[in-house]
């Protein structure tokens, strides 16, 4: 039985990266300290043998005992609100915990994976963003603790590549939503279906022109376990190119819900990307992976999740 170590785990996307590798027969050890994440997240796997969690932030040094194949390194704020809240924090986890994790693998000989994303390509000025696309990120605006850090972390993993002849995989993620996002953690997709849930204006940043292009769960947590499995070290983007405007977004989603929410514009946020869409053509390739999920039934499905939410929160 293979064993990985996932930090962030009991986040939204480690938890379903957590079942998704016991489902694969793997043992999973979750190292996670809770500050974004939640341990009912993780509840699915309460009770199975291959499940052990161990609360402890990353940004400190720590050991597992025993053998370790893979160590996937999903720890950090990832919200603009959590970490706009918790901005050294975010520097120490993608700095100090890329820095741990890396150092668990090479001393267990295990492969690694460094959940990167699209943030490192900032405000782009390519698009759609292939790999091969070095950014255009502030440093230090308020945004810049999240994409420096993550800029640092994919630094790191390449040294420890090259200097260690670490087994390496980086994986930049785009947009991803699904259930177990926080209805409260400011991303906007959260925030649309839980206000037209509620009957509450939708708040669209801005005029609404800036684009974003959305995941379903399932697919990305395909494309991650194909690159687990590939022999792909540089960047791999994986994401959903079906890009739209927020304010169409906004309008997908009261549709979605059948709800008859205003929208109501507020100030956009400093640094906020004007454009984003994934070229996955590295992906289809090296992976044969491509998006699976159309954004009607995504919807569907974390709405449903949602309303469930919100429906315990009222009881
Ligand atoms: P999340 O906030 O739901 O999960 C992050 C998890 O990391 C939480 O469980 C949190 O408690 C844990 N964590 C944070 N700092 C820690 C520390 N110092 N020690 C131990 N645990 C710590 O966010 P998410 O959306 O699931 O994101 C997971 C990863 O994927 C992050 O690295 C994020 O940067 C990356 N990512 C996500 C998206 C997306 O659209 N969801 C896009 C790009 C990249
Ligand atoms: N956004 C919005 N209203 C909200 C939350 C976000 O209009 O209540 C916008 C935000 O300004 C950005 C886009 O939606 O342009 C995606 O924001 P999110 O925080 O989900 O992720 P980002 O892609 O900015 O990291």
């Amino acid at each position: 039985m293979k064993t990985a170590v996932v930090t962030g785990g009991a986040g939204f996307l480690g938890s379903h990266l957590c079942e998704r590798l016991v489902a694969e027969g793997m043992r999973v050890v979750c190292v996670d300290n809770l500050v974004t994440g939640k341990r009912e997240n993780l509840r699915a796997l309460d009770g199975s043998p291959a499940f052990s969690f161990l609360r402890h932030d990353v940004s400190r040094p720590f050991e597992i005992e025993g053998p370790v194949d893979f160590v996937l390194h999903f720890a950090s704020p990832a919200s603009p609100i959590d970490y706009l809240e918790l901005p050294i924090q975010t520097l120490k986890v993608g700095s100090l915990g890329t820095h741990n994790s890396l150092g668990l693998a090479k001393a267990k000989g295990a492969r690694y994976l460094l959940a990167s994303t699209s943030e490192v390509y900032g405000d782009p000025l390519v698009h759609p963003q292939p790999e091969s696309y070095w950014g255009n990120v502030n440093p230090v605006g308020p945004r810049g603790v999240y994409d420096e850090a993550k800029r640092f972390a994919e630094a790191m993993v390449m040294a420890y590549h090259r200097v260690h002849g670490l087994d390496t995989r980086i994986v930049r993620i785009f947009n991803t939503y699904g259930p177990r996002m926080r209805p409260r953690d400011g991303r906007v997709v959260p925030a649309f279906v839980q206000q037209a849930l509620s009957g509450q204006p939708l708040t669209v940043f801005g005029d609404g022109g800036q684009t974003r292009s959305f995941c379903y769960v399932d697919d990305l947590i395909e494309g991650i376990f194909r690159l687990l499995e590939s022999d792909q070290v540089d960047p791999v983007n994986i994401g959903n190119p079906h890009e739209m405007t927020i304010l169409q977004f906004a309008h997908a989603i009261r549709e979605a819900v059948g709800s008859d929410s205003p929208i109501d514009f507020r100030p956009l946020p400093v640094d906020d990307p004007k454009a984003r869409q994934p070229d996955i053509a590295l992906a289809r390739r090296v992976l044969g992976w491509e998006p699976r999920v159309p954004l009607a039934e995504g919807l569907r499905r974390t709405i449903g999740y949602f309303r469930e939410v919100l429906e315990n929160a009222e009881a």
